[in-house]
C-alpha cells in the first residue's frame, strides 16, 4: 500500500491551509473529507455576512469555499471527497487511517475535523417530520412562510435574523431565560429584527403545522408553523479519536503540545478548532494549519532518519 507522509482529516480551514503548505514543503499529503470541501463554510446560512476574514478575504461564503477549492487544485493536493474517517490504528512506523470506502497509510496524521459534528435532535415526538430541518440552508425560500427556530446561540439567531430579513415570520425559542456567550453583532441584529424570541420555552412536540411550546411555568402554547428549523448544536462523533488513545475531554478538548501540536500520540497533530484555541474563527484555524505543517515536516523526517 502507498504511504503518505501525511494525511489531513477534514478539508476546512485548517486542513487546507496545512495541505497547501506541506506541497510548498514537499511533503506527501493526502486530503481526507467527510463532505466538500470546506464544508462547515459551505453550511453557513444564505445571506450570511462574514467577519474576522477581511485581512485575506473578501467576499460571500460561497466564494470563500471556492478560493479553498481553488487553492487545493492550484496546488496539485491530492483530496478524496465524501471519505468519513472512522478509524486510525498504528502499524510500526504508519498509521492506517479507515474511511467507510477504505484504507489509506501515512507516516503522520493531521486531525483537522472542526468541531460541528451532527445537528443535536431534541427528542421530541415530530422531530422527524419534514417540514423539521437542522440545517440553515436555502432560506430565502422561505420568505411568507411562519418558521419556528429552536436554539439560543450565533447559528440560531444568525438564520432567525435572516429569515426575517428574507420576510418570513420567525419565532425564536430558546430554553434559557437570556442568551449566553452569543456575539455582540448577532444580539444588535436580533434587537432591531421583528423575530419574536420567546425564552424559557421547549419544545413538547411537534405536529405537523403546530409545534407545542412549554413555558417555565408548564404552561403550553401552541405555534402555528410552516416550518422549523431546530439549530439547538451538535453532537460529535470523537470514537475514532478515542480508539487510537487521544486524551478527549468534554469539549473535544484534545490534549497536545502547544508548540509542536502533537497530540499525546506520537505523529498524530492538531489544527483548527479542535484546538484549545479560543477564537473558533477561519483565520486562526488556517495560521495552525500552516504552522501544522512545518511540525509534521519535523516529525516525518525524524521518522524517515530511523
Ligand atoms: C454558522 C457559523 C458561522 C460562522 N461564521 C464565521 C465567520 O463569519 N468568520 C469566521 O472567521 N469564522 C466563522 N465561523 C467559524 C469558522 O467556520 C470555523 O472557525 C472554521 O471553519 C474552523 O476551521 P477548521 O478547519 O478547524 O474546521 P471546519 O471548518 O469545521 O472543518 C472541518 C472539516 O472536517 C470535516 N470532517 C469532520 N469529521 C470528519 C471525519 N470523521 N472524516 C473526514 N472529514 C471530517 C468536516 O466535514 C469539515 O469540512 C462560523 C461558524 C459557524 C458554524
Amino acid at each position: 500500500m502507498k504511504a503518505f507522509d501525511v494525511i489531513i482529516i477534514g478539508a476546512g480551514p485548517a486542513g487546507v491551509s496545512c495541505a497547501v503548505r506541506c506541497r510548498e514543503l514537499r511533503l506527501h499529503a493526502l486530503v481526507l473529507e467527510q463532505g466538500v470541501v470546506a464544508n462547515t463554510i459551505a453550511d453557513y446560512h444564505e445571506g450570511k455576512k462574514m467577519f474576522g476574514v477581511a485581512g485575506f478575504f473578501q467576499g460571500s461564503p460561497d466564494e470563500l469555499v471556492e478560493f479553498y477549492r481553488r487553492d487545493l487544485v492550484r496546488s496539485q493536493v491530492d483530496v478524496r471527497l465524501g471519505e468519513r474517517v472512522v478509524s486510525v490504528k498504528r502499524m510500526g512506523k504508519y498509521l492506517e487511517v479507515g474511511t467507510e470506502k477504505g484504507v489509506f497509510r501515512s507516516l503522520a496524521v493531521l486531525v483537522a475535523v472542526g468541531i460541528q459534528g451532527v445537528a443535536r435532535k431534541l427528542g421530541v415526538a415530530g422531530e422527524d417530520g419534514e417540514n423539521v430541518h437542522y440545517a440553515p440552508d436555502n432560506l430565502k425560500k422561505y420568505r411568507g412562510r411562519s418558521v419556528l427556530v429552536v436554539g439560543g446561540g450565533d447559528v440560531a439567531i444568525e438564520a432567525a435574523v435572516s429569515l426575517c430579513s428574507f420576510g418570513a415570520k420567525v419565532v425564536l425559542s430558546y430554553r434559557k431565560d437570556e442568551f449566553f456567550r452569543v456575539k455582540e453583532l448577532n444580539l444588535e441584529q436580533l434587537s432591531k429584527s421583528s423575530v419574536d424570541v420567546r425564552f424559557s420555552s421547549n419544545v413538547a412536540e411537534f405536529k405537523g403545522k403546530k409545534a407545542v411550546l412549554r413555558g417555565a411555568g408548564g404552561s403550553l402554547d401552541e405555534v402555528l408553523v410552516d416550518d422549523v428549523f431546530v439549530l439547538a448544536g451538535t453532537v460529535r462523533d470523537t470514537k475514532f479519536l478515542l480508539d487510537i488513545g487521544l486524551k478527549v475531554g468534554g469539549d473535544l478538548n484534545i490534549d497536545y503540545d502547544e508548540e509542536t501540536l502533537e497530540t499525546t500520540v506520537p505523529g498524530i497533530f492538531v489544527a483548527g478548532d479542535v484546538t484549545r484555541e479560543k477564537q473558533k474563527l477561519i483565520m486562526p484555524a488556517m495560521y495552525q494549519g500552516f504552522i501544522a505543517a512545518s511540525c509534521v515536516l519535523g516529525y516525518t523526517a525524524k521518522v524517515k532518519c530511523k
